[in-house]
């Protein structure tokens, strides 16, 4: 099926923590945005420079499960960076006047599987944690019947990176199937509500019990920890069939209309494959 993209305007900001910061849009067209809980968009931005696509999760909470009239993301300051110095240095009031974009999709495989396991794992680090805030909002249907034990295990830095908390300590509150740990890498919390460690979350998740047979795991984040993680399950028995993870790699500078330029070692490599291809065809 042809994916469409669809206009959208900026409705408001809000700021989480110093670098990060929760952006509301609303479809021009007044349709719902449709995605399975997990999924991220391409957005289209346009700047003083033109046009350019950057990937986010849809990060929307409350509402009908998958599909909403607004779409929030959440979005960390990265230095230097084109969204960034776009979404994060202009002012606040005149990029809700202003700002609309496009976005197309829904992509990505990081959702909840359709048969439930024993435990649901998921794993994120900073704004990794965009794609569970609608995946909790669907377990919250999910486990009114289903016995899944749901764990969430975030990493961040220091106590003012844990963004979201009253909401995610909230959620485990009225979840007894539900339990939340933050790894803090750099600083502790002085007074823990939540499931305190330190060190970041391969550490942690070293020392957990882990079933491959029951468990399914999703990450999502930072790709040096989704690498170190996934090395660390396969060693304990899970493979792609049980883990599905999402790297947040960085763009390259691409815009709507990149063409791929083929190396001259890759350009070789195609026409021998070619003329292997055309022997093959001629023997036979
Ligand atoms: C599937 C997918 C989903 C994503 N979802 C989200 C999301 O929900 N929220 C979110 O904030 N991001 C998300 N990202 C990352 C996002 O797409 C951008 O890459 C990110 O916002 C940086 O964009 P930028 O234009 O500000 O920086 P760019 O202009 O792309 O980068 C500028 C410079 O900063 C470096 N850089 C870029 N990002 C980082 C970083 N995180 N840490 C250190 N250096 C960096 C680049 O290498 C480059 O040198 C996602 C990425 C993918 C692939």
């Amino acid at each position: 099926m042809m994916i469409e993209p669809f206009e959208l305007n900026l409705e408001s900001i809000q700021v989480l923590s110093d670098t990060t910061r929760e952006f509301r849009f609303i479809r021009t067209d007044g349709n719902p945005v449709t995605y399975l809980p997990g999924q991220f968009y391409r957005f289209s931005f346009q700047d003083d420079k033109g046009s350019f696509v950057r990937s986010y999760s849809v990060a929307t909470f409350g509402g009908a499960v998958g599909r909403s009239e607004r779409l929030d993301l959440l979005i960390a300051y990265v230095k230097d960076g084109r969204t960034s110095r776009y979404l994060f240095d202009s002012d606040a009031d005149e990029l809700v006047q202003s700002l609309g974009c496009s976005a197309k999709g829904p992509y990505g495989r990081l959702v909840v599987p359709s048969r439930m396991p024993k435990r649901l794992i998921m794993v994120a680090t900073s704004v990794g944690l965009a794609p569970y805030i609608p995946i909790l909002n669907q377990l919250d249907q999910v486990m009114k019947t289903d016995p899944v034990t749901v764990e969430l295990i975030l990493g961040v830095r220091s106590p003012d990176e844990f963004i979201y908390a009253d909401k995610l300590i909230e959620y485990e509150q009225g979840h007894p199937n539900f339990s939340l740990t933050v790894c803090y890498s750099r600083q502790m919390p002085g007074d823990e509500d939540v499931q305190a460690v330190s060190g970041y979350v391969q550490k942690y998740l070293r020392k957990m019990q882990l079933d491959p047979l029951g468990d399914h795991v999703l990450l999502c984040g930072n790709p040096h920890m989704i690498d170190d993680v996934f090395g660390e399950l396969k060693i304990r028995g899970f493979g792609v069939r049980n883990v599905v993870r999402e790297k947040y790699v960085f763009a390259r500078e691409s815009t709507d209309s990149k063409k791929t330029v083929l190396s001259e070692a890759q350009k070789r490599l195609i026409a021998e494959k070619l003329a292997q291809v055309r022997g093959k065809q001629g023997d036979g």
